[in-house]
């Protein structure tokens, strides 16, 4: 009897080990869920009984881009819309660029280049960059007489009385000076006046007993067919034209008043102002003192450079 009660006993207890087995296994009745990890929109969640823990994560989005709408890291979730690229114009180098995220529609534009010209190379109207060298100036390669100031150098012309007779002196630029204009040079705007103090000197026999006639003309350093015209205007202006960054800009030449035009004793002296009216920064105009017998006539004094410049011409670049 005993014994049977034992194995009753076992029975019931394996039954009941069994039914708690059944149990923990397929149910929750002893709150032991088995969760799924929480997502962007639902919380952990049991996979048996379904019931909830906590709340869901909620989405995390990375920022919109151009091109894509802010998205979710962790579910591909969008929000909003793209946001388009934030295209930069096109340069001469550079074509249509998204200032975000860097991509290329078309192509760049190119440079717009000018033709050289004197005073500049070839350069892009948009961007300013420089392409090779200004033009060459006419007169580059020509081994000038320069004069410096304050240096008077012997000059030889003409005499007074004899045309085919030479007499020397000297030729100074005794004072040379950049100006706006004043009661003898009328200012202009944009433009300036380059003005040399001449001093001539002729003190040797041959002056005294012939004198002398001095004969000047203009130039440029630049363009050797730029001329100077041969009439002054009421205001004792005489025209010309010098090629300006590629432009043919109207200039004047002045004549000043005597300062001196004498003898002082054995010395003949004559001392004035010549003065050019030119865009202001113009560096190209020449001052060229020659030998009167090359015009033989006062009043085709003001010959084309290209006539007088030879190795005896005396030359003052008025820059
Ligand atoms: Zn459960
Ligand atoms: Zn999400
Ligand atoms: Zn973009
Ligand atoms: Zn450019």
């Amino acid at each position: 009897m005993k014994r049977i009660g034992l194995w009753i006993g076992i029975g019931i207890g394996t039954a009941a080990i069994a039914v708690l087995t059944v149990l923990l296994l397929t149910t929750c009745v002893f709150q032991n869920h088995r969760f799924q990890p929480a997502t962007c929109t639902e919380p952990e969640t049991c996979t048996r009984c379904g019931v909830t823990r906590a709340t869901p994560l909620g989405h995390t989005y990375a920022p919109a881009t151009c091109t894509e709408p802010e998205t979710c890291v962790r579910c591909k979730h969008t929000r909003g819309e793209a946001l388009g690229h934030a295209f930069a114009s096109a340069t001469c180098t550079e074509p249509e660029t998204c200032t975000r995220c860097g991509i290329t529609e078309g192509e760049p534009l190119g440079h717009l280049m000018t033709e050289a010209t004197y005073q500049s190379p070839p350069t892009c109207l948009r961007c300013g960059i420089t392409e090779g060298e200004p033009l060459v100036a006419a007169l580059s390669d020509t081994a000038l007489h320069e004069l410096e100031i304050g240096k008077p150098v012997p000059y030889t012309t003409a005499s007074y009385e004899d045309h085919d007779v030479d007499v020397t002196g000297t030729v100074e630029i005794a004072d040379y000076e950049t100006i706006a204009g004043n009661d003898v040079f009328p200012a202009r705007e944009g433009y300036e006046w380059h003005v040399a103090t001449v001093r001539l000197v002729f003190a040797g026999d041959d002056a005294q007993q012939n004198g002398m006639q001095s004969a000047l003309t203009y130039g440029d350093f630049y363009a050797t067919d730029a001329e100077i015209g041969t009439t002054v205007d009421e205001n004792g202006l005489r025209p010309f034209v010098v090629n300006w960054y590629g432009s043919r800009v109207q200039c004047w030449q002045k004549t000043g008043p005597d300062e001196e035009a004498d003898w002082f004793g054995h010395e003949l002296r004559f001392t004035w102002k010549e003065g050019v009216l030119v865009p202001e920064g113009y560096d190209g105009t020449l001052l060229i003192f020659y030998n009167y017998r090359l015009a033989k006539n006062a009043d085709r004094l003001f010959l084309p450079a290209g006539d007088v410049l030879d190795e005896n011409a005396l030359v003052f670049r008025m820059k």
